[in-house]
């Protein structure tokens, strides 16, 4: 690789070449300020921030977008390098609103943050008269304040190059210049999968999920309800983060101790519905390789992928896995099964759902997301919701003493809480499939092939004789590639993994800012821990889920599992209605 040498306020640094000055002063360890750069997407000189002097430059140039070249010398803070860069911000700052106390990012901006780094305390420009653009809230997961929107196209970016959407671009040009959907529609018109990622990148509160939690508050101060709250495997390692601790802390007990002081009746554990997604899933995925459906089925417990492959492949529906997502396995069965053993009116049950997923709002209103004649699950909070609501009750999340889940429905196994990780499905699956099949002990129980940050991972497994090859990707136009794949016949696989979000769930569009590379890989490792530390860690071994098949179900696919927990999809076209 070619180094280059330059000198950056007076510090030697050598970089490949091919690197940006901003790259460069990061090594030097210099954060030059930017608000349009994200180590994740190739967005840069939009905002114009992050202005440096390169000597023998006639202008100041953007650090961003300037590759580094042999014996350069950059000065980061000159007084014309910091008067720039302060009138740059205070244009923007003069044409954005000022309401920080009611913004929803109000400590979690970007905007605000180098506007306090850099020192504005005044406003050296009137206010410009920009008119107060509508809000687009017409999804039931993400609101738009476009008034709100610096322009840095980030979102944009990430739509159209992480997820391979484009759901979002600029439209009109020079002072008119907003970023939208195609022709002025709105979010729930156009084919958006509702993953939330735009959300994850905006650097201000121009994009956000659509707050539940007043609902929440409200069926929690109703006496006439039992109000009962199940938390996804990506939140015990995510919502930490949230309430001040290091990315990938691990603090399962200490959020279920939370829960119970919000006051829901009963914690319980979307890992044990992701275990029984897997003996629907596994068992589903045998009758296929039987010859009875098929092949290569693919997982469907993500509805942002569900929602993509629903609008832009929806000839390759028969490729999904019937199964419902664990989310509304948990909710069918929290107004079925649980209010049966506990004696309550399954209206009178009001379940709350934990989430790391946009998507997941919308998923919980699909119409046929009903089958135990209720509305499955009433709500869903995001991490970042659920934070908010603990700030709010003054609960002090790190002196909590750990607690246990509720049981039957909070009893798990590792299986279960890897699949909040990428290729932690596919492992889960592959764990019962193999034991299942071959009716021996899995030799070693980590399938190290499906693990890590790969966009694409393969691995062929051995049941008895027969191979069985495997997929899984993460981030949608990951999953383009293996859509493709199937459709020119070049795909030989039996089962394919993809979840919606880089990293999977605990990259998901509702977790915690900043989520990046870095606190990606964290989480990850953390779930893995999590599995490591469990004393079951195979799903056919959950013993409540055994006791809900004696019980109540009888047999994966069975009868009743067949209404409570399987589902069908449909063919969108690129509008829809509310609902769809
Ligand atoms: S986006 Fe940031 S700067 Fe703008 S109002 Fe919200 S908190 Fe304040
Ligand atoms: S929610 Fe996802 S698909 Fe929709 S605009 Fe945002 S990034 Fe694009
Ligand atoms: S909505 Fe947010 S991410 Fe998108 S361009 Fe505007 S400020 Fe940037």
């Amino acid at each position: 690789m070619d180094l280059m040498k330059l000198t950056i306020d007076g510090q030697v640094v050598e970089v490949p070449a091919g690197s940006t000055i901003l790259q460069a002063a990061k090594k030097a360890g210099i954060d030059i300020p930017t608000l349009c750069y994200h180590p994740d997407l190739d967005t840069k000189a939009m905002c114009r921030i992050c202005m440096v002097e390169v000597i023998g430059a006639r202008s100041l140039q953007t650090a961003c977008s300037q590759p580094v070249a042999e014996g350069m010398v950059i000065k980061t803070n000159t007084p014309a390098v910091r008067e720039a860069r302060k009138l740059n911000l205070e244009l923007l700052l003069s044409n954005h609103p000022q309401d920080c106390l009611n913004c929803i990012r109000n400590q979690k901006c970007e905007l605000q943050s180098i506007s306090e780094k850099l020192g504005v305390r005044s406003q050296r420009f009137p206010a410009a008269k920009r008119e107060k653009l509508p809000i687009d809230n017409s999804s039931y997961s993400i609101v738009r304040d476009p008034s709100k929107c610096i322009l840095c196209r980030r979102c944009v970016a990430v739509c159209q190059k992480v997820q391979g959407v484009a759901a979002l671009s600029a439209v009109n040009r020079g002072d008119e210049t907003r970023i939208a959907p195609a022709g002025g529609k709105n979010l729930n018109d156009v084919a958006c999968t509702l993953c939330g990622q735009c959300i994850q990148v905006c650097p201000v509160g121009a994009i956000y999920e659509v707050d539940d939690t007043q609902k929440v508050w409200q069926a929690l101060a109703n006496p006439d309800l039992h109000v009962v709250v199940q938390t996804a495997p990506a939140i015990r390692v995510a919502i930490g983060e949230e309430m001040g601790l290091a990315p990938g802390s691990i603090v399962t007990g200490k959020l279920v101790a939370a829960l119970r002081r919000l006051g829901f009746a009963k914690v319980f554990d979307t890992d044990f519905s992701a275990d029984l997604t897997i003996l629907e899933e596994g068992n589903e995925l045998l009758q296929r390789i039987g010859g009875n459906g098929k092949l290569p089925m693919i997982t469907s417990c993500s509805p942002g992928w569900i929602k993509y492959i629903e609008h832009f492949y929806p000839e390759m529906l028969e490729h999904l896995s019937t199964c419902k997502s664990p989310q509304q396995m948990f909710g069918a069965l929290a107004k079925t099964y649980y209010a049966n053993k506990a004696g309550i009116a399954p209206e009178k049950i009001f379940m709350v759902s934990i989430m790391p997923c946009t998507a997941k709002k919308y998923e919980c209103q699909r119409p046929e997301m009903n089958s135990s004649g209720q509305r499955d699950v009433d709500v869903v909070l995001t991490t970042r919701e659920l934070g908010r609501m603990l700030r709010e009750a003054g609960i002090n999340f790190d002196t909590l003493e750990a607690e246990k889940f509720d049981e039957p429905l909070g009893i798990s196994t590792g299986a279960g809480a890897i699949f909040g990780a990428t290729g932690g499905v596919m492992e889960a699956a592959l764990r019962t499939v193999y034991e299942v099949v071959t009716n021996q002990e899995l030799p070693k129980i980590e399938f190290d092939e499906v693990r890590g940050i790969e966009g694409v991972k393969e691995a062929t497994v051995d049941l008895n004789g027969t191979k069985v090859k495997v997929a899984v990707a993460h981030g949608l136009s990951n999953a383009k590639k293996l859509m493709e794949k199937i459709k020119d016949g070049s795909a030989d696989y039996q089962f394919i993994e993809v979840m919606c979000c880089p990293g999977g769930c605990i990259g998901g569009g509702g977790q915690p800012f900043p989520t990046n590379l870095e606190t990606r890989l964290a989480r990850i490792k953390a779930i893995y821990e999590e599995d490591k530390g469990m004393p079951l860690r195979k799903s056919h071994q959950n013993p409540a889920v055994q006791e809900l098949y004696k019980d109540f179900l009888e047999k994966p696919l069975g009868e009743k599992s067949h209404h409570l927990l399987h589902t069908h999809y449909i063919q969108r076209g690129k509008y829809l209605k509310k609902g769809n």
